[in-house]
This record gives C-alpha cells, structure tokens and sequence, in this order.
C-alpha cells in the first residue's frame, strides 16, 4: 500500500495501474500524447498542463513545474529507440520533478502528487468478540473460506468415510479490507466466495500404487478421472470442470480468458495456478483462481496444531513393502528430483518416504476458488442487451432485455391471464401458476397490456412467458382448449403448447 503525499489517499499497490487508466486526468492526458508511436508534441504537453491538468491533476509534476519535468523526459526520448517508452513509464516521468534526487515517481491515480514507496499491510480485518476492547480477545474477520476445510479435515474424513480423491466445498461470507473497493460488486470489503478443496494422493503415492504417474500433455483425455492421474491431470480437469460451469450457465468461450501464472507470480507453495477471467466491460478480470497447493496448508496445520493430518491407504502400504531393496533405492533415486523442486530439504524427503512406505502421506490439494458477487456481476453484464424491436401497433422501440440463461434466471416462468376481469381466465392462470410454483420460481401478473407484461419480464431476465387465453378455455374449439401461448423471451417467438406438456418442457430448460 501507498500513500499520496499531497491528498493522502491509500492506494494498494498492485492495482495502481488499474486505478490509473480509469482516472479522467490519465485519459485526457493520454489522448494528448501517442505512448503507442512515441510521439511527444513538447508544446501540446505544456498547452495540457495550464489547462486542463490544472483542473484534473493538481499536484501532478507537469502541471506544477512543467518545464523541468519535460526536460527529464525530453532527455529520456534520446534512446526510445533501443528502449522505448511504456504508458507505465510515461506516466511516471510526467510525475517526476527532480529525476536525479528522486528517481521516478509514481504518481496519485486521485490528484497526480507523489506516492510513497508501497509497504506491507494487512488485508485482514480486526475486531474484538466480547464487550471489551483488549488484545486478549482481538479476532480477525477470516479473508478467505477454505481454512474451515483444513481445520476440520480429520472431522470430515472419520465421519463420512471417504478416501482421497475426493473434495470439500464450502460457499460463505469472506472479508477483506480492500482500500478502493469498486467496478460495483466485483471489489467489496464484504464477499460470498465459493472453494474447493479437492484431495489428492501425492505423485509419489500414485507412482508406488500404479507404476507410473499420468502426466498431462496436450490433447489429454480429462473426460473422467482414472487412478493413475498425477497433480497435474487433477489440476487440468478442474479447469475444464470449471469452464463446463461457467459454458452450463451462459458464459462461453469468447467471453473467457485464462491467466496460466508465470513461475515468478506463484505462491511459494503453488505448483501451478490459472486465473478463470471474464471480460467485464471494465476489462477482463479474475472470476476464479484454480491452484494446486501440493500439501503446503494440511502440512501447515498439522505442524502447527501438532495433530497428525495424515491419511492411510493399505493398499499404498501393501505395494511398498511388495518392492526389494534394490527397487526402493531406484524409486528413491528416481524422485528426489521432485523435493528439489518442491523446496523440500534432505531430511523432510526422508520422513516422507518412511511415511510413504508404510502407507502414509497428507494429501495435496487442488483449490478452485470462485467469488460469487463476482460471477453474478459477471452473467448481468453478459445478459444486458438493448434491442430495437416494432411493438404491438408496429412502431419501433427499445427493447431492454436480460438475456439470462434459463438455469440462472431468476424467475423461470411469467404467467398471464390475456385479461384480469375474466375470472374463468384468471381462474385459469391460478391453475396453471400453482402447478409450477412448487418447481421453480414463477412470477403471476395479471394487471395491464399483455406486451406490457411480457416487457417487464424481459427486463428482469425471465426465459419464458405463459399465456391463458380464451383459446385455453375451449371457446375456439376443442381442439385448441386447454392449450397455452407459450412466449420466448430471446425471440420472442409465440407457440402454442398443452398444459400437460409445460412442467416437462420447462423443467428440461432450466435444469
Ligand atoms: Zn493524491
């Protein structure tokens, strides 16, 4: 986190950038230069400055002492050629007065001035249980969900019987104590979040149990799990399990992106993390980070507790003692490699060999971990849609529509009597509402102009409008009675169905 030295606003250091580039002053600024070609107009920058700078950047260096902080930046232009400038850069350099004393400054996304060097602080937020305020009862709003899961591993594995692969998912309120909450629910201090902890034995297990250890590759059938699958399978199908998800409920392909973290961005513990990106009309960003932590957060609480959090697999002990002396030093030899990289020391592998051999290990862990307001914001930015569309006397109008995949939609089914001074139709529509109330969320209007009706359920994202009209009643023949209009929201397209075929038909849509 930094500070501005002038208006002494908070800024969290990693998303300075993303604060920068929504700020009027970056964007009028930028209009005036071309960072892309690297084009400077001296005079255009000055012009800037005693105008519109002086209003939207005040403290900024340009605009305080334009002359001098040009000349460092003039004197930079020398070698765009073998180093040209970024737009991080440039911002820097028109934020910098005295580039000699200083160094580059970085500045204020909210007024231009000087931001401190950033230093740590604490994400999580404090509080006290208890009517008194002392650091006997000091407690910590927890910044994440998955812990629970670790802390009651044992718990879960003794009572319900299970033996790794298997997973844990847990859904509930989080906390952070972010500086700049923004882009609507997408950064809020309090958030729903969504993990899983799926377990796994480590490779080493597997090796010992199977003989080999299936690595992915391209082109790798993760269709269904298979006891020879290494971290890396486990890792590859939980991506793809995710993107099923988000693909079942209306987020596809063009509207996703993967982050696959650099070595140098992981987690000291990670072995490999993929960031699931959305692209929000704010620019793409994470909905969901999938990250297998190896055995870094068992591990972590058992030796903190000093409770074992180790499994047993028989099997896995049979297989070890079934290999002669001779084997077992090959083994040995063959995965020591893997502790190096993993940055386990010498006397580390040795206990978990022992442990291995007699058929014991903590497992590892692949974590999905989703943000829930997240993932709404996401599917009503990818519903919103505005159409021009002709209405019932043929004059062309806005459409406002929510186009919500059925299974996320949160009303499934609008139901309408054509008329509400009929009782033999509201009757009707009363039948029909009840025989799928106790199915899925349905919404009953009777008031105003039926295109009125359908309208509003458009705007609130509602897939399908049902209809009872005098044809349902029988009175244009039997053939049509007990018939309904069924009306699709996306088409808009009206047909005419059973009322014995609704219940199925709708419940094959929205599940
Ligand atoms: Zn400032």
């Amino acid at each position: 986190m930094s500070t501005c030295k002038s208006c002494k606003k908070l800024v969290r250091s990693d998303q300075w950038w993303s604060l920068m580039v929504e700020q009027p002053w970056v964007q009028s600024l930028a209009a005036v230069v071309d960072v892309a070609t690297q084009t400077f107009e001296g005079v255009a920058l000055l012009h800037w400055a005693e105008k519109k700078g002086k209003h939207l950047a005040p403290n900024l260096a340009l605009v305080r002492n334009p002359q001098v902080t040009l000349s460092w930046l003039a004197e930079r232009s020398k070698n765009f050629k073998d180093h040209p400038l970024d737009a991080k850069e440039f911002f820097q350099y028109v934020a910098t007065e005295q580039l000699a004393a200083t160094g580059l400054i970085t500045p204020c996304p909210h007024c231009g001035g000087e931001l401190t060097a950033p230093r740590p602080f604490n994400l999580m937020l404090r509080t006290h249980t208890g009517p008194i305020e002392s650091e006997d009862n000091l407690a910590y709003l927890r910044p994440e969900t998955a812990q629970a899961i670790f802390a009651q591993f044992n718990n879960i594995k003794d009572s319900s019987r299970v033996k790794v692969p298997y997973g844990v998912a847990q859904i509930g309120k989080a906390f952070r104590n972010e500086i700049t909450p923004r882009n609507f629910t997408f950064r809020s201090r309090e958030f729903e979040q969504m993990e899983l902890e799926f377990f796994i034995a480590p490779d080493e297990a597997i090796q010992l149990l199977h003989g080999s250890v299936a690595k992915w590759n391209e082109g790798a059938d993760l269709s269904a799990p298979q006891p020879n699958w290494g971290w890396e399978m486990w890792h590859h199908y939980w991506v793809v399990e995710r993107t099923k998800y988000y693909n079942d409920i209306g987020l596809d392909a063009s509207v996703l992106d993967y982050h696959w973290q650099a070595k140098t961005e992981l987690a000291h513990y990670a072995r490999a993390t993929v960031d699931i990106l959305y692209k929000f009309p704010f620019g793409a960003d994470e909905l969901e980070g999938i990250a297998a932590r190896g055995d870094f957060d068992l591990s972590q609480h058992q030796k903190h507790s000093g409770k074992s959090l180790e499994v047993f697999d028989d099997e896995l002990r049979v297989a070890a003692a079934k290999l002669s002396e001779q084997e077992r030093r090959v083994f040995l030899d063959e995965v020591a490699a893997e502790w190096v990289d993993a940055n386990k020391s010498a006397q580390d592998a040795a206990i978990f060999y022992d442990k291995l051999f007699a058929g014991r290990f903590i497992p590892h862990v692949i974590e999905p971990s989703a943000g829930v307001d997240r993932l709404l914001l996401a599917l009503i930015c990818q519903a919103y849609d505005e159409e021009t569309v002709a209405d019932e006397k043929g004059k062309s109008e806005t459409r406002v529509v929510m186009r919500f995949h059925p299974r996320v939609a949160p009303i499934k089914v609008g139901i309408f009597p054509l008329l509400k001074n009929r009782p033999e139709l509201v009757q009707k529509a009363v039948e029909v509402r009840d025989l799928l109330r106790p199915h899925m969320n349905v919404f009953y209007d009777e008031g105003g102009a039926i295109g009125r009706r359908y309208r509003r359920q458009d705007e609130a994202g509602t897939p399908f409008g049902v209809t009872i009209d005098f044809e349902t009643l029988g009175e244009r023949g039997d053939e049509l009675k007990d018939t309904v209009t069924l009306r699709h929201r996306d088409s808009m397209k009206q047909e005419r169905m059973k009322i014995a075929d609704l219940l199925p038909f709708l419940l094959a849509q929205v599940r």
